[in-house]
């Protein structure tokens, strides 16, 4: 689909085949964007066979040789999903995956007690929701902890206003993000395996320049809280920097199309599209559209927690009910 237009009540489809669909409402469920460029690679000119933009739309050991190394920018669950897959398609090379912090998704544990849900608010802010939940992980496991106010964090985040908010995301993110979205345990054995034979390693630090070799990338980058830049040679550099929701930075064409039109606007912290309460998209005016929704990832500006297949579904059939009208009778009928 490529357009969406409003129309005296409706909302008209513009396909890629240059069909049209009318229909009384559309949901935008369009999921994730692709990662952003890093600012230092994008600059750098490197060919597709150097650098990996998208590493959902592309092979990534194509051509890569035992010798050669690979550097995968991002150390959360992306990076961990394309070193299984490097490794798994034959490649044998060292492979450094980097991140400002150098922090990679935990091990998930099973056999664990029963998680007991907490469903009223535990602390008043986001910021001691976490120390909170760290008391909560002394007594018992961190992952009991973590998953216990689950039910109650979009709450939180609604609750939060658009500073607070913005500091949980600038200071906690990346400590919530590798305790919340855990590694399965042979995914973990996999991943320490291959750190034992010491073919991945993992950094913290910043990338500071790329320049491209004839037989490699050169990657300039300081080690986090070192003053010296260390350089790192390397024959592909995959980014995992993970989905993103930035609209103003989207290449999508009808993410696009509709932002040129006024019919989408980003969140107040550019995490994915404008929505008010009901799930309807709110536009350039300020105003939300009748007709057009949105769910999924791209709404977790307003949600936060609505990345995982469970909170989605959620989403949805919150949303079904609104559009059936099933919310004022209890939900007959679904
Ligand atoms: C590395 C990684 C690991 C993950 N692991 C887990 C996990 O273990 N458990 C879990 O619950 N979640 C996991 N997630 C998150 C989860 O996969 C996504 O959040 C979820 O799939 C989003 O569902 P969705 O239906 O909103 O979007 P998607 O599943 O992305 O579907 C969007 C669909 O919309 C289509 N589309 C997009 N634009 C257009 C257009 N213009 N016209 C027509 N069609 C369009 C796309 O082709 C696609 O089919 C993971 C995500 C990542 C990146």
């Amino acid at each position: 689909m490529l357009d969406i237009e409003e129309r005296g009540g409706k909302v008209t489809l513009g396909l890629v085949n240059g069909g049209l669909v009318e229909a009384d409402k559309a949901v935008l469920a369009i999921g994730n964007l692709p990662p952003h460029d890093h600012p230092a690679i994008a600059g750098a000119g490197l060919t597709p066979w150097r650098y990996v933009g998208d590493p959902w739309a592309s092979p990534l050991a194509e051509g890569l040789r035992p010798h050669q190394a690979v550097l995968v920018v991002g150390t959360g669950l992306t990076a961990i999903d394309v070193i299984l897959r490097l490794t798994s398609n034959g490649f044998g090379g060292r492979i450094v995956a980097m991140s400002r912090r150098g922090l990679r998704p935990h091990r998930h544990v099973d056999g664990l007690a029963p998680v007991r849900p907490v469903l009223a608010k535990p602390a008043p802010e986001l910021s001691e929701l976490v120390r909170w939940a760290r008391q909560e992980a002394k007594a018992s496991d961190w992952r009991l902890a973590v998953d216990s106010i689950r039910p109650i964090t979009q709450m939180m985040w609604a609750s939060a206003d658009a500073e607070k908010r913005a500091r949980f995301l600038r200071h906690l993110r990346p400590f919530w993000d590798v305790h919340r979205h855990r590694l399965a345990p042979e995914v973990a054995d996999r991943i320490e395996g291959l750190i034992r034979s010491r073919q991945l390693v993992f950094r913290a630090g910043k990338i500071e320049d790329v320049v491209s070799e004839p037989e490699s990338v050169a990657v300039h980058w300081r080690p986090r809280g070192e003053e010296e830049r260390q350089r790192l040679d390397v024959a592909r550099i995959i980014n995992c920097t993970g989905p993103q929701g930035d609209l103003l930075r989207a290449s999508d064409p009808l993410v696009r199309r509709l932002l040129k039109q006024g019919l989408i606007r980003p969140d107040a912290l550019r995490l994915g599209l404008d929505i008010d309460r009901d799930g309807h998209i709110v536009g350039q005016t300020g105003r939300p559209s009748e007709h057009i929704l949105a769910i999924g990832p791209m709404t977790r500006g307003d949600l936060w927690e609505v990345v995982a297949v469970p909170d989605i579904r959620t989403q949805v059939a919150a949303l079904a009910r609104r559009l059936v009208n099933a919310h004022w009778t209890g939900g007959e009928g679904l």
